[in-house]
């Protein structure tokens, strides 16, 4: 991007014919938190302790301590999250380059609706291709469902029924789909987690998880305001921490629209 481009969206930005949205949920004690059936261990919720509150600990400021999941809230998932990406990228080992790109919408919110548990299949991502154009290099994929409205309610957003969660997901051949295409960096969801609810049975198990970050892509989880992204012409900027070692970090996730 050359100056001048820079000084352009700038200019957009300030007369409103650009705008940011923000596609990240607020981040609090109540953010809901993936369950896994025993015997896997569980990510605690986030709690904080408090420093101080302009008090004898600290009279002129206010500070606290977090206690977190790497995988709480909006999150971006790193390939060293998988046994299949053991060996690939931590979270800070990810380039910017990776973080800010184009991002795509496939929007299936009228099939969710009607049927929760939806699986998104590589026909439905070929024909996104087809009515949208090819994707372009550095691309994210954002998957968008309307489950962002019920963020704030732990039991809809997880919506566990009598054999396990009912959240919609790509299935094994939409998993294949992302991971092989050579201009995908990354996918999103409105849910928990990159993979369906029911993906725990599918052959292989948490398709997404084991393509996907096997490949050396990433994953970003529990966005928010995705009706409001259009399908193609977005520039995403996915934000982590740069944490040496992470498996996935919370991240402010923006597009430039
Ligand atoms: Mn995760």
């Amino acid at each position: 991007m050359s100056t001048s481009s820079v000084t352009e969206l700038i200019a957009a930005l300030a007369d409103g014919s650009a705008r940011i949205l923000d596609l990240t949920q607020p981040l609090s004690e109540t953010t809901p938190v993936l369950v896994l059936p025993e015997p896997f261990a569980n990510t605690p919720h986030l709690s904080r302790r408090q420093l101080s509150r302009f008090d004898d600990a600290g009279p002129a400021w206010a500070w606290d301590v977090l206690e977190l999941g790497e995988h709480t809230g909006t999150h971006l998932d790193a390939p060293i999250h998988w046994l299949t990406g053991r060996d690939g990228e931590d979270v800070a080992s990810i380039s910017p380059s990776r973080l800010v790109g184009p991002v795509r919408v496939i929007d299936r919110t009228e099939q969710v609706a009607a049927d929760p548990g939806y699986l998104l299949t590589a026909a439905d991502l070929d024909e996104h291709e087809r009515e949208h154009g090819p994707i372009e290099p550095g691309s994210w994929i954002f998957f968008r469902t309307g489950w962002g409205v019920r963020a704030q309610d732990e039991a809809a957003f997880l919506n566990a029924g009598e054999h396990g969660p009912v959240t919609p997901g790509p299935d094994v051949s939409g998993a294949r789909w992302l991971a092989d295409h050579p201009n995908v960096v990354g996918f999103g969801v409105e849910t928990v987690g990159i993979d369906a609810g029911a993906a725990g049975g599918f052959d292989p198990a948490f398709p997404v998880h084991n393509f996907l970050l096997g490949a050396g892509r990433y994953g970003v989880t529990q966005l928010a305001n995705l009706e409001a992204l259009p399908v193609t012409g977005a520039l995403l900027v996915v934000a982590p921490l740069k944490l040496v070692g992470g498996t996935g970090s919370p991240a402010r996730v923006l597009a430039f629209v």
